[in-house]
């Protein structure tokens, strides 16, 4: 068991990342070729409007359900609703935000965007701590958004008039993950501007505009979509109960800071902060980069249900130091 662990905490976690990632986003983006479907309430963006998809992301359908009367919400549609959200709740209790490190297909996407600049040998730029703690906000402001949206369709919200069904699935219509995905299938469609109407108008056009901004950002900046994510937010509200976790142990920590140099999201906390335990934090994909680059003793740890899965330790860190300078 030891050496089973020792070889664990040896391993190329990135590489093993990567390979996985791909894995994922072929099962999520074409796994209907091969009649897989793993369910439509992923908390993870595999689109629905990818027509070869083999499981779908729940935002489309949490929409849709969130457009209910008040009156209704303890009646059979009520009831799905929460059937819904329980189901999608249970699989991110599972996984925790792992789900956006290792499964997201929009994640998998601005990782390779990466990639490519890196080869390029471009130098990417960081946000500075105001920055940084300013845009992140943007997300729970979207998640509320995509709440309330759908609400106000069947209901007077705040007592204003009721919002048309062209405001329906208000997240979709300007989410990269409909424009971009499905491209992946051949399928050219979503690229467009909706002249419908006023309102899916401005919602597409809108989503076109961010469907450049996600492929610029993320060219220049790791991760850039993933600070703005409502699935993040919404993971976030319950990420204390997962079973999957990112501890630290403060009082190992040197505070040297190789955990936040490495951390694509740039969470300056996870070198900074030696009291929490559980160290996740809401911009945290779980990608485990952090546990690989810090070189002390048990100091972080991936744990599943408290059983540690993968440990910082300092023969791994320099296994993998000299395996990066071969
Ligand atoms: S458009 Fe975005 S939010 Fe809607 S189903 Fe597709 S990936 Fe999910
Ligand atoms: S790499 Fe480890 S020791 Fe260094 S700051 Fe991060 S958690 Fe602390
Ligand atoms: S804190 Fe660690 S696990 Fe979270 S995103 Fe940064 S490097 Fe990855």
């Amino acid at each position: 068991m030891n050496k089973f662990r020792k070889w664990i905490n040896n391993t190329d976690i990135n590489r093993f990342r990567f390979w996985f990632q791909l894995a994922s986003f072929i099962l999520l983006i074409y796994g209907g070729l091969l009649a897989i479907n793993i369910g439509d309430r992923l908390p993870t963006f595999a689109c629905v409007f990818d027509n070869l998809r083999g499981g779908s992301c729940y935002l489309m359908g949490f929409q849709h359900q969130t457009n209910i009367p008040f009156k209704q919400i303890f009646s059979g549609r009520g009831i799905g609703l929460f059937i819904g959200l329980a189901t999608f709740i249970g699989f991110f209790l599972l996984f925790n935000k792992a789900w956006c490190g290792f499964a997201c297909p929009l994640g998998a996407l601005q990782d390779w965007i990466t990639m490519i600049r890196k080869k390029m040998n471009i130098r990417y730029s960081v946000y500075s701590k105001p920055e940084f703690a300013r845009l992140k906000t943007i997300k729970y402001f979207l998640l509320a958004l995509l709440i309330l949206i759908p609400l106000g369709m069947s209901n007077s919200v705040f007592g204003l008039p009721k919002l048309s069904h062209d405001f329906a699935i208000p997240f979709c219509m300007i989410c990269p993950g409909r424009t971009l995905l499905p491209v992946f299938t051949g399928d050219f469609s979503q690229l467009a501007i909706d002249f419908s109407s006023k309102t899916k108008l401005v919602f597409t056009a809108l989503g076109m505009a961010i469907t450049g901004l996600f492929l610029s950002g993320s060219f220049f900046k790791k991760r850039f979509f993933c600070l703005f994510c409502p699935m993040s937010a919404f993971h976030y509200i319950f990420h204390k109960a997962a079973v999957l976790r990112l501890s630290k142990d403060g009082e190992k920590c040197t505070q040297c800071g190789n955990c936040y140099r490495v951390c694509d999201v740039g969470i300056r906390d996870i070198a900074e902060d030696i009291v929490s335990r559980n160290i996740v934090k809401d911009d945290c994909m779980m990608c485990f980069k952090c546990v690989a680059a810090c070189p002390e003793e048990n100091c972080l740890s991936v744990n599943l249900y408290g059983i540690p899965v993968y440990d910082s330790t300092a023969e791994g860190f320099f296994e993998r130091m000299s395996r990066r300078n071969k």
